[in-house]
């Protein structure tokens, strides 16, 4: 029982009959009115007197005379006979022959009626003497008595209408999802599709201690399940709970992972939803979806919801207007805004949302009252990669060679997603190699497979070209070496991987923040030293490096036109990260032109540096080169073999941050 009862409405989570479904109704209607007109047929046939049926039977055109509960006689004509003469009852209009009675009449006192059908018999039978009574064209069946009509003749009419309806029911069934059927949509589709974890059926198991590193994001997040659990605590100082705890940052490092566990400590209903999930190509489906999500909710107070990716509904309004089904974004989001204004705070319902572009949402949706809080989640450093591997090992078998710490290190820059995907991909190559234990080398498999691809050991690489990768490969590692600022080099390889790369150089980043001048400049220099090798050796150049030249550009366009890196264009910053300049620039076409000038330029400038270098490191080059085209792989610790430890470089330069 929660101790949520603030204002005493505290709705519980009882158990609910079977819905009374619309279709349910109509479906009973239709039974009940086929039924009853069925089960009174006999009431709806043309009520006569008994002369009249004297007269019918005179006639020769009764079939047979039932008599129910002794009261009332239905007369059912020969159809035969009728057809025979060409008549349908000429005297009797509407009378119908078959197998429906015709028509009816009350018999009065029964011995009576009895009475006067044997005279009536007898009679007919004088009218034609030549025939024996049961060849008389005026014979007739009857009178039966029969105590009440009979059901089964009805359920035989009836049979047919069940059987229709049932078939009907079981493809509405179908339609409306109850099997997961391909129309689930139809009918439910402005429910919401979100999931719920609760103690019923699928129950949160996660916890903090799940959640390796995130120290801090866990104690904000603690406070949350604290709000859940003792609500008290709080509302009685007057403070209010917030409604929304926004976890931002980039995909993988346990978003998704942090808000479950919250819901595992809190032990409240957990509803998951991805912001996409709101979307459909039909106009007001979002906003009926949020309602119905908010609703469901509210039903489980208290309770947390998670929209994962909230920025597929969150973003600014009112852009890009020139793309259709903008409107239904903005009605979407508008219902979301509504919605967290409208629960208030003690029903205990918390909305947690993940995203990893927060500068594209909506500014009211990240005011406070709605998103109060907002948690940055940062790739972890590594402390934090060492912890994530700890807690990704555990249900691993390790040999004895396996270290967190080493690990960590050889990381830089995995997510928490990363992470568990390297272990995972390590156990399987393990268990592909026949061993008992994951060793290092199956991890150091593992992440050169993460890393660059799966390893495409039947390429076929014609010599020559092999040629031109080591070289190129050795350009980055021998301009990465001499340069200042560049990162450490972790290996360098030519073993084509992947559906692209055909060889790559790994380095080890520095965890920092703030990058200078100089850094960039030399980080470029080292990306553009693939081609510049080329260039030296072959005199020619290739399409290898594509993915070099697009990363420099847009190093150079960042400096400019973003960070205010150039004199030039000076100490302004178009930086765009909703896309609002799509049609329209915020500057002038000589800006632009200059903005390509400058970029153009520091490139040229980067290039020219880069040639210079390797011109003077060209033995240094032909020596990696060489080696490269032998053993495929370099580590560190074989370059230095080579061409001597790196030049040490001023402390400063080290930490990155001067
Ligand atoms: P996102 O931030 O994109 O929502 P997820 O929470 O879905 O990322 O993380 C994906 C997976 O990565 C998790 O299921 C978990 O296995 C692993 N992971 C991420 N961060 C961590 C962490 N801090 N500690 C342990 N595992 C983590």
């Amino acid at each position: 029982m929660s101790e949520y009862n603030t204002n005493g409405d505290n709705q519980e989570n009882k158990p609910k009959g079977p819905k009374i479904n619309s279709y349910w109704i109509y479906g009973i209607l239709i039974v009940f009115i086929l039924a009853s007109s069925l089960m009174t047929g006999y009431n709806n046939s043309q009520e006569i007197d008994i002369e009249d049926f004297e007269r019918m039977a005179k006639a020769g055109d009764v079939e047979k005379l039932i008599v129910f509960n002794n009261q009332k006689a239905v007369v059912y004509l020969d159809s035969a006979k009728l057809a025979e003469k060409n008549e349908t009852g000429g005297r009797f209009k509407n009378a119908i022959a078959g197998k429906a009675p015709d028509y009816q009449f009350e018999i009065g006192p029964p011995d009576e009626f009895a009475k006067r059908m044997e005279a009536f018999k007898k009679e007919l039978a004088s009218l034609d003497e030549t025939n024996p009574i049961a060849g008389n064209p005026r014979y007739f069946v009857g009178p039966r008595y029969k105590p009440k009509p009979n059901y089964w003749d009805f359920l035989g009419y009836l049979l047919p209408f069940i059987l229709l309806i049932l078939i009907w029911i079981f493809i509405m069934r179908r339609v409306s999802g109850g099997a997961g059927g391909p129309g689930a949509q139809i009918f439910n589709i402005g429910k919401s599709k979100a999931t719920l974890f609760d103690n019923s059926n699928t129950k949160v198991n996660v916890t903090f201690k799940d959640v390796a590193g995130l120290d801090e994001a866990k104690e904000e997040v603690m406070e949350v399940v604290d709000f859940l659990k003792n609500p008290k605590k709080y509302t009685a100082l007057g403070g209010k709970i917030p409604k929304g705890v926004l976890l931002v940052g980039p995909p993988g490092t346990g978003k998704t992972l942090l808000a479950k566990a919250v819901a595992g400590e809190a032990g409240t209903p957990f509803f998951s939803i991805s912001g996409s999930d709101f979307v459909e190509m039909f106009v007001g489906v979002g906003a009926s979806r949020v309602r119905d999500l908010f609703k469901q909710a509210r039903e489980k107070a208290p309770c947390i919801i998670f929209i994962d990716e909230i920025d597929a509904i969150g973003r600014a309004r009112g852009k890009g207007a020139m793309q259709g089904g903008n409107d239904e974004r903005e009605n979407t989001l508008n219902q979301l805004l509504v919605e967290m204004d409208g629960f208030s705070t003690d029903k205990g319902v918390i909305l947690m949302a993940a995203t990893n572009r927060p500068d594209v949402l909506d500014s009211a949706l990240l005011r406070p009252g709605r998103f109060d809080r907002q948690i940055g989640i940062d790739k972890p450093d590594l402390k934090g990669r060492i912890e994530i591997f700890k807690v990704h090992l555990k249900p691993i078998k390790t040999g004895p060679d396996i270290d967190a710490d080493i690990l960590a290190e050889q990381t830089p820059g995995f997510a928490g997603a990363d992470i568990a995907n390297v272990c995972n991909e390590a156990a399987l190559v393990a268990a592909r190699r026949g061993k008992r234990a994951v060793e290092m080398d199956d991890f150091n498999y593992a992440l050169d497979r993460v890393i660059g691809g799966l390893e495409k050991k039947n390429k076929l690489i014609s010599p020559e070209e092999k040629k031109i990768i080591a070289y190129h490969e050795a350009g980055h590692t021998i301009a990465g070496w001499f340069l200042e600022h560049a990162h450490p080099l972790v290996k360098v390889t030519i073993v084509p991987r992947g559906l692209a790369a055909l060889g790559y150089a790994q380095y080890l980043p520095r965890e920092q923040y703030l990058y200078r001048t100089e850094q960039l400049m030399d980080e470029m220099c080292m990306t553009l030293g693939g081609r510049a090798a080329e260039e030296i050796i072959f005199d020619k150049i290739t399409t290898g490096a594509l993915s070099d030249l697009e990363k420099v550009t847009k190093m150079a366009y960042a400096m400019v036109s973003i960070y205010g890196m150039n004199d030039a264009i000076g100490q302004v910053s178009f930086y765009d990260p909703q896309n609002n300049y799509q049609f329209s620039k915020p500057y002038s076409d000589e800006t632009a032109t200059k903005i390509d000038d400058e970029a153009r330029s520091i490139i040229d400038k980067a290039y020219q540096r880069t040639l210079e270098l390797l011109r003077d490191k060209r033995d240094e080059l032909e020596m990696i080169a060489n080696e490269l085209l032998e053993k495929e792989v370099l580590l560190k610790s074989d370059v230095e073999r080579l061409i001597g430890t790196r030049p040490s470089r001023p402390a400063a330069a080290q930490n990155g941050v001067s």
